[in-house]
This record gives C-alpha cells, sequence and structure tokens, in this order.
C-alpha cells in the first residue's frame, strides 16, 4: 500500500512537470540531442504542446563529438530547422497531435541515415500521469480514510464497536496494515 501511495506521489510530480512543460512549450522550444554509443544521433524536443522523439540511425563522424546538448530557442525558429531536417521526401501518419514522421535527411553532405520522429501532444502525457496519479492513489486514499473513521479498511464496516476484527468480512487491524 505504502508503494502505490509513492508510485502515485511520484505520477502527481510528474503531472506538474508535464504541465509546466505544456505551459513552458508555447514560448520557447527545448531540444536535447545525445549520441548512443554507437554514434548515432537521438533527440527529444518540447515544442508548442507536444513532445517530440526523434530517433535516428545517422552516424555523426567523431569530430561532431556531443554527449549531450540542450539547446532553448523560439517556437518558430524550431518550426523552421524542423522543417529543413525534415525537407520534402517523409513519410507522414498523423492523427490529432499525434504523429509518427520518418525520411532521410535532406540536404547534401549529410550524413546518411533514416529518421523517425514521434509526436506526442502533452495533453494526452498529461492525461496518462492523472490516470495513474488515481489508480495508484485511490485504494490508498480509502483505507486511509476507513482508518481514520474507525471503519473496516476491506469493507467500509463500522468497527468503533466491534474491535479489530472486522464481523462482516473477518479483516482483523493487522491485516489490514499493508
Ligand atoms: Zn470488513
Amino acid at each position: 500500500m505504502q508503494q502505490r501511495l509513492r508510485a502515485s506521489q511520484l505520477f502527481l510530480i510528474v503531472l506538474l512537470a508535464i504541465c509546466a512543460m505544456w505551459v513552458r512549450s508555447y514560448r520557447r522550444a527545448d531540444l536535447i540531442a545525445f549520441l548512443t554509443p554507437s554514434g548515432r544521433i537521438q533527440a527529444a524536443a518540447s515544442l508548442s504542446g507536444s513532445l517530440v522523439l526523434v530517433g535516428t540511425s545517422i552516424v555523426v563522424d567523431s569530430e561532431h563529438s556531443l554527449s549531450l546538448q540542450w539547446e532553448s530557442t523560439s517556437p518558430a525558429f524550431a518550426t523552421r530547422q524542423a522543417s529543413k531536417f525534415i525537407g520534402s521526401d517523409f513519410v507522414n501518419h498523423e492523427l490529432g497531435g499525434f504523429a509518427i514522421v520518418s525520411g532521410s535527411p535532406p540536404l547534401p553532405g549529410e550524413p546518411a541515415g533514416r529518421w523517425v520522429l514521434v509526436q506526442i501532444p502533452y495533453w494526452f502525457a498529461a492525461i496518462l500521469c492523472i490516470v495513474a496519479t488515481i489508480g495508484y492513489g485511490w485504494h490508498p486514499w480509502v483505507h486511509q480514510q476507513r482508518r481514520k473513521r474507525g471503519l473496516c479498511v476491506h469493507c467500509g464496516y463500522d468497527l468503533r464497536e466491534s474491535g479489530t476484527r472486522c464481523p462482516e468480512c473477518g479483516t482483523s487491524e493487522s491485516n489490514s496494515l499493508d
């Protein structure tokens, strides 16, 4: 029960962080890029109400040694840069705020490889976190409320008269402290 409560609290913190990033994403575009051990560049961006994950098979040569790079720009500039990178030769599956886009770098002289971009709207991430927060937190909360009011944590039977073992479902107070 304690673990469920902790999971619930963790998702609540993640939810608050997502909401903060969501608001920020309309004012600032944030990009984090990093290289895998094999030198393939990967990125994640927060832009105009969406989280964008970019996976690539593009091997950046050793002179571009970047382990982790963070960049913050205006959303308009980030969108222009992204459209240069995406070019015109790509496959786009889009539904609502969701998108899966894949293609090859269009610029001559760029390292060869493919990229896949997944766009997830912040509202969706927020809903997942709300569901997880309530899902993990509901039972601990109900148990806590019942315990406070002297009710059986399992079935809600009033235990104030009948001591520690519930006459209704047989749950004892010691069992219920899970
Ligand atoms: Zn009971």
